[in-house]
Formats: C-alpha cells, structure tokens, sequence
C-alpha cells in the first residue's frame, strides 16, 4: 500500500505562483476530502431541492448523506431517459437541474445505438478549467523547463447536432475547445501550443489535421511535448505525417499551401508561418523516405521530452507501438475525466504506464463506489442492493465501479467505470483504471458491447443465408498492428452446398452489413474521423472453435462451463485463429454516417 503524506518525493519546487497555488489546492482538496465531498453533496441537493427529479424521490429539501443514501435510487443513463429526452425536445422546467441545461455533452458510450446525452450547465466549464488548470502546475516539478519551447498536440473539434428543443449536443472536448475558456486562455509559459486555435477548430478532420503538422513541423526545434488526447490520435497524427509528408515537404519547400486547404479560417491562420524553406523541407523528406520509421517522433521532434497521452484503459494496446515511434519517450496520462463529469488527475504523470493512478478531487462531484468482488460483480451477499461506500471510505486493494452525483443533474449515476484503489494522496484515494464495463471492442473512442456484436454477427448471418450458408461461431479482435486499427471478425463458416457458397464479394458486403449495425461512434469513427479502418472478416476452417476450446480446456476452463469468448486478446490464442484463416475480406466502402441523431 502507497500513502503520500504531502507531496509526491522528487517533485522540483513550484517554479511559479500560479503552480504554488494550485498545488496547494490540490493539497488542500485532498486534505479535506470527506468534508470537500459533504459540502458538494449539500449543495448539489439544496440548489436542486426543487427539481423534478428530488422531488418525486421526496428529499424534501434534505441535503444530508443519509436520507439521499435512502431515498436517491442508483441508475443508469436509460433509468433517465424520459427526462433527458424532455429536456432535448426543449422542456426547460427544473427536470433534473435548477439551474438552465446549457447543453447536452455527447458520450461515447452508447444507448440503442446513438451517444448519450450528458445535460451540463454553464458553471461545469469553469469546473473543468479548474482540473486542466492543475495539470501544467503538477507536471512542472517533475519536468523542469517547459516554459523553453512549446506543446504539439493534435486537438480536433467533431461534428455537434442540435436537439429539436435547440439545444446544441456535442463531445465535451469540442465544448471545451469553442469555449471562451480555451479560446481567450491568457498566455502562460508554460502551455504554448504550436497549433493556432482556428486549425483545432476546423471541423473538417484533413484539413485540421494538416494545418496542425504543417505549423508543428515549422516549429519543430521548439517543441518539447508531442500529444493528443488519447494514444489513437497521436498514432493517427504520424499515419497522416507517413501519407502526406510530400505535400507537406512541398508546402514547406515553396512557402505556399496546399490548394486542399479551402477553409479561410485555417488558410489565415497557418499564412503567418509560410515561408519557403527548402532545407526544412529535405529534412523532413529525408528522414520520412527512411524504410523505418522507428524514433521518428525524436528524429522530427528532438528536443521532445515526453509524449503526453492516455495510455490507460482501452488505450493500453498502444503503448508499445508509441514507444517504437518515439524511441520509448515517457508517456504521461494526466487526467481521468468523461463527459458526464472530470475526476481527477495523475499526481505523478511521468511513472510508468502500469503504475498510473488517478487521484479523484473531491471538489468534481460527490463520488460513491460499487464494492466488486474477485469476479468483478457487484458484491453483495443478499438480494438487497449493494452498500455504496464514499469517496474517502474506499479500501486500498478492492475494485470499485464509480456512481457520482453532479452539479448538473445526474444522481447516483452509474459511470461505468471499474477502478482498483492503489492508494491514498493525503484523505484521498488514488485509483487505477481497470476498465469499462461492457466493452468488448475499441479502436478509438469507440466501445463496441457484446450485443452489438452479436446483432452485427446477426445481420451477416442474413445475408449469409441466402446462400444456404450459416454463421457456426464467431469470436472478435481489435487489430491495432494497422494503423489506424480495425476490427475482425473470426467467423466459421457451413456451406450447405458447396457449388452456393459466398463469393469473396459477398463476404465483402457482410463486413459492410456488420459495420451498419454498429453504433453511432464507430460509425462516426469511421466516416468523419478516419480514426477506425475497414471492419474484416476472416473465415476459419472448420473446426477451428472446437480447437479453440481444447486449448482453454488445457489451460484449465472447465468444459462444462465453456463459453466462446466473444473477444480475444490473449496472443497465443489469436495466433491459433490465424493460422485457421482460409480467406480474409474487408467493407469495400464506408457504412453510413451523419451527425444527426436518430430519435
Ligand atoms: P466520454 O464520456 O466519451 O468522454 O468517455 C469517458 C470515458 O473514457 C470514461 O468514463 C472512461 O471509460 C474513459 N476514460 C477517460 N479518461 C480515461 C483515462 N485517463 N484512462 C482510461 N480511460 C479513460
């Protein structure tokens, strides 16, 4: 068990202070976290003691942890649906929240199929910018020295909707880059970055994507960080530098941009930094012609201290094509956050990927935690419903789901998210991400479950019986050795009539079926964002699953109680399904995509 008292050994001294002063806020907040958590806790049900929501759970105008305990139900988001899709037909009484829903904030997590919509308020954005405020200050005493050059992160906006009540919905990210926060931040130092703001704001990803390499390959001796927000954006951002590295050269060569980029905005904002330099451009050129590509991020970049990227969760499959790149940089994951609400940061952001934990702050919402057992249910011996802990009552060594209550209206709200508590920061714990529930397959921002899988598998099957042929089994896996990754679907085949079986065509079209069917963010990821490749399909020779359960038989499954997994990543077991592969197809073209949603 890890206890820091005060903060973490060989942090530097603030170098400034504004870093002084949020550290002490952090010690502050962290110091106090039981009393932080009953003081938001008050005031996020007095403020809302009118709403709707309170009122039919009775609280009667009660603000204590008690009788919100007794009273409050644990839900999910479809427990809410009702009232969030009132407020998005524009019922703008206190349904969830007194105060007026801003917005909604689109998640990637997914119900029937679309991304849900988190409601926020105003003030959530200035909750926000406290949490990105502290991460400069944290990082400085463990990397001194980065007010010396600049941050080349690749940050994009993506598509927003509005609601039929006129309410815009959007991801969080594209909230918080629009905002006055992001967009009229004061300098600091210690947070230049090299992409102009209207570049991170060009909603067409190419275009976004150019302006942003072009302006960080211009500066490149001065940047000392390279990020996005999760790893698949950065190995996105180098796939685009391997593509498009000759029109860039050219760019760079002659002085003048690419007659691709059309939006004015990006056009004006990148003219600042063309001018013609034909020694900049060979460079670039001579080191990406290379066969290999590995340290190509420090080759470009030389003076790069660190990747900063979530490499955490879903994420982890990256790590070590990241460090091929970058010749193993330090990778730092800073934050732990969603759409429904921020949660904490990692104190010590330059440890080891594996050693990752993020101290929730208790001033971000009221946190309560689902004790799980071994098995990762919800432990709980009798039918009644589980005992919630709080925030500062979470024991080192158990693994939790969280459950917040927010300043926007979510009460009880079961995140999805399963931690493991590595620690403590002072009273407040530290958490390590294990993962999300539920989630069988992700790429990017994508989280595929298995009854998606299975509806998808379910629609290749249909087409697949028009020529008397049927779906066996099926299992899945996130190929991320292509870049950007893909899913692929191992399906075993039977072919009633040999003469009838499926063409190579035919396959082709069940991988576009399977595509259509999957949820509104895989979908997005592939059309908008190019940030997932073509879904494939490799069919296995017959008898590849029954193969596949004597191998977990020896491994130890019981038989009686062997079930196909649905997803692997276990190595020697992908590897045993590729060497069964008798024909692999790819979706021939890209499934539909709009940002409207379906209602
Ligand atoms: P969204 O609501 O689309 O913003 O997605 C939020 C979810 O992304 C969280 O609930 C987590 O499952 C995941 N996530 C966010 N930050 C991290 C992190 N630092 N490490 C691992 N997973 C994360």
């Amino acid at each position: 068990m890890t206890v820091d008292s005060g903060l973490p050994p060989q942090a530097a001294p603030p170098p400034c202070e504004k870093d002084a002063k949020a550290l002490r806020f952090i010690e502050d907040m962290t110091r106090n976290c039981d009393f932080v958590q009953v003081k938001v806790l008050e005031e996020i049900l007095s403020r809302n003691a009118e709403t709707e929501y309170l009122k039919r759970h009775r609280l009667k105008g009660r603000t204590d942890r008690e009788t919100f305990k007794a009273r409050v139900p644990v839900i999910t988001y479809d427990d809410i649906q009702p009232e969030i899709q009132r407020i998005a037909n524009g019922d703008f009484s206190p349904i969830l929240s007194a105060q007026r829903i801003s917005e909604f904030l689109t998640s990637s997590g997914t119900s029937a199929g679309e991304r849900k919509l988190m409601p926020t308020i105003q003030e959530e954005l200035d909750r926000r910018q406290l949490l990105y405020s502290l991460l400069m200050p944290v990082m400085n005493q463990y990397m001194p020295g980065l007010d010396k050059g600049k941050a080349l992160y690749f940050l994009f906006v993506k598509a927003e909707t509005r609601t039929p009540g006129g309410l815009v919905a959007r991801p969080v990210l594209t909230s918080y880059y629009k905002s006055k926060h992001f967009m009229n931040r004061p300098y600091d130092p210690y947070n230049v970055m090299t992409s102009p703001n209207d570049a991170v704001l060009c909603p067409d990803s190419f275009q976004s994507m150019y302006a942003q390499m072009l302006c960080g390959l211009y500066q490149r001796l001065d940047v000392l960080r390279v990020g996005a927000v999760f790893a698949s954006g950065l190995l996105r951002a180098i796939r685009f530098l391997q593509l498009h590295y000759p029109n860039l050269c050219l760019d760079i060569e002659s002085g003048t941009l690419s007659q691709e980029i059309t939006d004015p905005l990006v056009r004006a904002c990148v003219s600042g930094f063309l001018k013609p330099n034909p020694e900049l451009a060979e460079f670039i050129r001579s080191e990406c012609i290379k066969e290999s590509w590995e340290s190509i991020i420090t080759r470009i970049w030389p003076n790069t201290k660190y990747l900063e990227v979530i490499v955490t969760g879903a994420m982890a499959q990256y790590i070590s094509i990241l460090d091929y790149y970058s010749g193993g940089l330090p990778k730092a994951c800073t934050m732990y956050a969603s759409s429904e609400c921020y949660f904490g940061v990692n104190l010590r952001p330059l440890c080891k990927p594996s050693e990752v934990s993020y101290t929730i702050m208790p001033n971000m919402a009221y946190f309560e935690f689902i004790p799980l057992d071994s098995a990762g249910s919800v432990s709980s011996r009798s039918a009644a419903p589980p005992h919630l802990v709080d925030l500062a009552d979470v024991e080192v060594g158990k693994e939790y789901e969280l459950v917040i209550t927010t300043y926007a209206g979510l009460y009880r709200y079961r995140v999805g998210d399963v931690l493991y508590v590595t620690g403590f920061h002072n009273s407040a714990p530290q958490f390590r991400f294990v993962r999300r529930k539920n989630v069988l397959l992700s790429i990017d921002s994508d989280k595929t479950d298995e009854s998606e899988l299975q509806r998808a598998v379910d629609n290749a099957a249909a087409l697949l019986s028009r020529f008397d042929a049927g779906i066996v089994e099926y299992t899945s896996y996130a190929d991320t050795k292509t870049i950007p990754g893909h899913y692929v679907v191992y399906l075993e085949l039977m072919v009633k009539d040999a003469g009838n079986s499926p063409s190579h065509e035919v396959l082709n079209l069940c991988c576009l079926a399977m595509e259509e069917s999957l949820n509104s963010v895989y979908r997005q990821g592939r059309v908008a964002d190019s940030s997932i490749g073509p879904l494939e399909i490799r069919v296995v020779r017959n008898g590849t699953f029954e193969e596949l359960m004597d191998y977990a038989i020896s491994r130890g499954a019981s038989i009686n109680q062997y079930k196909v997994p649905r997803c692997v990543n276990f190595m020697p077991i992908v590897e045993l399904l590729d060497s069964r592969v008798i024909s692999a197809h790819f979706s021939p073209s890209l499934p539909h995509w709009s940002p409207e949603r379906r209602l």
